[in-house]
């Protein structure tokens, strides 16, 4: 489907990510969660860009977040203001939450957007299934959606977060985990859940270090989902 919408909210949610809300378009449906063709009227003219919606469908609005940068429809997004209006061309995509078995989420980064709309979706179901996220971030600043996690961990006792910190100094405050996700975090996250199905996210690099290292802890491809976020290098 393609359809015109509309922006409701246009907050920056860290130093250099910036979430964008539009109105849902009537009859628009996506499995949790897959991603749209987002086109926005750029310096350059109408350009789209590939992006996983960042909520889930249970909800109201189709939300996006995005890393910003210096390119034109960067730029155009992270000035989006409310009643602007964009055109969305989805839902499209395989990276689709298996409902009956339980989940580790790996987000590098802004691999954080479908992740969360996972998450989202479980809690509002109440789906009985145990979900834990693995969430890499440069700084705690830069945690995004850090609140929104700690609600849903909240609202569903099946949900656990395991945040990482891969760039805070090594006098800032923070006493959790610093470093890459490496196989012990992978392994402790998924300690006691059988038959798991992983969901990874974010750069080509994050997702294929992961893999690689599911495939040495011995997880089955036919458990391994993968978002790859082209376009980070
Ligand atoms: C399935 C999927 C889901 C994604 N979801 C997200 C998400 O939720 N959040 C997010 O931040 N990113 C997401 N991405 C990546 C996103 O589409 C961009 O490629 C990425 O954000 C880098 O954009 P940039 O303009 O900052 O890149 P830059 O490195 O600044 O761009 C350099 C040049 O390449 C061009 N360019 C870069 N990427 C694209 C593109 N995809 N299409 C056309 N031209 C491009 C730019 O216009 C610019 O001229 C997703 C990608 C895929 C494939």
């Amino acid at each position: 489907m393609i359809a015109k919408v509309r922006v409701l909210d246009s907050p920056r949610v860290t130093p250099t990510v910036h979430s964008v809300k539009f109105e849902k378009p009537p009859g628009f449906v996506f499995a949790p969660v897959q991603f749209c063709g987002l086109e926005l009227s750029t310096e350059e003219g109408p350009v789209e860009y590939p992006m996983s919606l960042a909520c889930s469908p249970t909800k109201p609005y189709l939300e996006f977040g995005a890393r910003v940068s210096d390119s034109s429809w960067k730029r155009a997004f992270a000035k989006l203001k409310p009643g602007d209006e964009a055109e969305v061309d989805g839902a499209y995509g395989h990276f689709v939450l298996n409902e009956a078995a339980p989940a580790i989420l790996v987000a590098g980064g802004i691999g954080i957007t479908p992740l969360k709309g996972m998450a989202e979706y479980a809690a509002d179901r109440e789906l009985p299934i145990d979900i834990r996220l693995v969430y890499s971030s440069r700084n705690e600043e830069e945690m995004a959606y850090r609140s929104e996690l700690e609600e849903l961990t909240r609202l569903n006792a099946h949900f656990k977060v395991f945040h990482t910190l891969t760039r805070t100094p090594e006098d800032s405050p923070w006493t959790g985990r610093r470093g890459r996700i490496d196989a012990d975090l992978l392994s402790e996250a998924s300690r006691g859940l059988a038959s798991a199905n992983y969901y990874v996210c974010g750069t080509s690099g994050l997702v294929q270090e992961t893999q690689r290292m599911l495939m040495q802890l011995g997880v089955g491809a036919d458990h391994i989902n993968f978002e790859v976020f082209r376009g980070y290098g």
